[in-house]
């Protein structure tokens, strides 16, 4: 029996990095998967090249302005048009930032915010009435280590992770009465094209400071999300599961 057989998912940030393995995990698992990207072009290449690795894989490209809760709303309830349900959202998509904070420019805190937390509100707020109707769900989140540290520079990043945790903590208790569930899963240093984006002179560092001696895998996240989406987690909710080899940076 697979895990997530006859679940249907809808994970954002699918088109690389740690959403595409966390789509690949799930269709590996019997999930029916929609598959979000920024853009329609760049889903539609992820989904051909899951379906290359297996046909029979049932996945859905969208490509939702992540920024706008009209355009999320729209694109869900589509997907439960179609596949007729939603039990689990992976709001996974995010990005990074840099910037000291004498040369943040704030409309890039601004953009940052958008999409790392308000995009995450749009789509619970999107999912949470059809899984209340349906008698529940899980909803997980991608915050990071650096949403419990802080971190020297890009402050809106770990910033948002913050509220990303918040959003977690309080959403599992308001939305526990309905069946749904909320988690986060929390990276540390993992090898995707964010991490191969900054310079050497902050990997490094970073890696010898991880304890388990190595940096995570978007498997290693994959997995987590494959626990905290399946029924084998159904008596968790409101935890913010750390996936980082210990790091404590
Ligand atoms: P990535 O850059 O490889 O992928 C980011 C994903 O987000 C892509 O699918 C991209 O299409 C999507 N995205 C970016 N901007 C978007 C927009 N405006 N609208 C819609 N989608 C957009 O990054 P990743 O490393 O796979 O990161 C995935 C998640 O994991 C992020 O939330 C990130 O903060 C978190 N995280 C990553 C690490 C790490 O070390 N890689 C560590 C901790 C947390």
């Amino acid at each position: 029996m697979k895990l997530l057989e006859g679940k249907v998912a809808i994970i954002t940030g699918g088109t690389r990095g740690i959403g595409f393995e966390i789509v690949r995990t799930f269709l590996e698992n019997g999930a029916k998967v929609a598959l979000c990207g920024s853009r329609q072009e760049t889903a539609d290449k992820a989904a051909a090249k899951l379906r290359e690795e297996n046909p029979e894989w049932e996945i859905e490209a969208i490509a939702p302005d992540l920024s706008d809760p009209a355009s999320v709303k729209e694109a869900f309830t589509a997907v439960k048009d179609k596949w007729g349900r939603i039990d689990v959202l992976g709001n996974n998509a995010g990005i990074s930032a840099r910037d000291s904070l004498y040369e943040y420019d704030p409309e890039d805190f601004k953009r940052l915010m958008d999409l790392n937390v308000n995009s995450v509100f749009y789509g619970i707020q999107a999912v949470a009435p059809i899984m209340k109707e349906q008698g529940g769900g899980s909803i997980i989140n991608t915050s990071s280590m650096v949403g419990r540290y802080g971190q020297p520079r890009g402050c809106a990043y770990p910033t948002s992770k913050f509220a990303v945790n918040g959003l977690t903590l309080s959403l599992a208790r308001e939305l526990a009465p309905d069946g749904i569930r909320v988690n986060a899963v929390s990276p540390g240093v993992t090898h995707t094209d964010m991490v191969d984006n900054l310079p050497e002179s902050v990997i490094q560092p970073l890696i010898a400071s991880i304890p388990l001696g190595r940096m995570g895998t978007p498997k290693d996240i994959a997995n987590a999300y494959l626990f905290l989406a399946s029924d084998m987690s159904s008596y968790i909710s409101g935890q913010i599961l750390g996936v980082d080899g210990l790091s404590r940076p």
